[in-house]
């Protein structure tokens, strides 16, 4: 019988939030056993070109992704582009717009958190990237450092999110312009971590119907962040909506071993992985 391969198909380097560069994340996949990796750092593609140096050199097989963070109904939700061409010139464009957001989103945190007694965040938080993109979990280390709240879960709780002193509305790409950038650099848009946005079913639902008429194809059914009764919700989902299932750790590095590389649940009966799609590469 032949060997099921491994896939998992959302992780991070330092080219955004994760805290392996993509040559440690690359090499530790292998030692995972994974067998299929997509590198999908938030809003950019820079680690791309060095991870496939490392990849080249391995007996992996990778994928060039992006998670971009695109705005639905007034949330910010993400969408994973998969096997995108990391050449495209309309997703890098795109791209280029979100890293701008970002850096106006970062400035204007850390004059909130000023104004609330925390000055210095902006150099704070720049002190912990490592690559282009500057993400809140960058902030968030900043203020866990500074003895402002007991773990980066609580950071967040405290200052990053809807109410608290550091919060940004998300102003990203709507999801239509986004899934546009996706699809025309080849990729597979997926929506990441389904579980994750707090929606009720009638809300899922509306977002999963929009996504498909705006070219969607793929739901994050297996992720590292959902429960086993939220994976089976999804899947449930992928079938209904008639969805190829995808599944990834969304891995950000060591420190959180809870989340490891490769160590996802199978995607439940029924489903259709992702990686039977068309447009999916051969993989040998
Ligand atoms: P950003 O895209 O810059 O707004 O940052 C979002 C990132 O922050 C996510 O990708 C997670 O890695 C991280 N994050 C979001 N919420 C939390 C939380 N409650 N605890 C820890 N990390 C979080
Ligand atoms: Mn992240
Ligand atoms: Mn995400
Ligand atoms: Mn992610």
């Amino acid at each position: 019988m032949e060997m099921m391969s491994c896939y998992d198909l959302h992780s991070h380097s330092t080219a955004s939030d994760g805290t392996l560069t993509p040559t440690e994340l690359v090499s530790r996949a292998v030692t995972a056993g994974v067998d299929v990796l997509a590198l999908t750092d938030h809003d950019t593609l820079d680690g791309y070109a060095e991870a496939g140096r490392a990849a080249a050199a391995e007996d992996i097989r990778l994928l060039a992704g992006v998670e971009v963070s695109v705005v639905w109904k007034n949330m910010t939700i993400h969408v994973l582009g998969l096997n995108v061409d990391p050449e495209s010139q309309i997703l890098l464009g795109g791209l280029r717009g979100l890293l701008a957001f970002r850096d106006r989103r970062a400035e204007e945190i850390a004059h909130k958190l000023e104004k609330a007694g925390i000055p210095g965040a902006l150099a704070g938080a720049a002190a912990y990237r490592r690559g282009r993109i500057l993400s809140r979990t960058h902030f968030a280390h900043f203020l866990h450092e500074h003895g402002h709240a007991a773990s980066l879960r609580d950071v967040f709780k405290r200052y990053l999110v809807k109410g608290k002193p550091g919060y940004v509305r998300g102003q990203w790409a709507p999801m239509n312009e986004a899934l546009g950038w996706i699809i025309e650099a080849g990729g597979l848009p997926v929506i990441a971590h389904p579980a994750r946005y707090g929606l009720t079913r009638t809300k899922l639902a509306r977002l999963i119907a929009e996504f498909r008429e705006a070219g969607g194809v793929g739901l994050e059914v297996v992720s590292g962040s959902h429960s086993r009764d939220e994976t089976l919700h999804m899947a449930a989902l992928s079938r209904e909506h008639k969805l190829f299932a995808s599944a990834g750790s969304d891995y950000h590095g060591p420190e959180k071993p809870w989340v490891n590389l490769g160590r996802l649940r199978p995607l439940p009966n029924g489903c259709t992985p992702i990686w039977e799609a068309d447009g999916w590469p051969h993989v040998a």
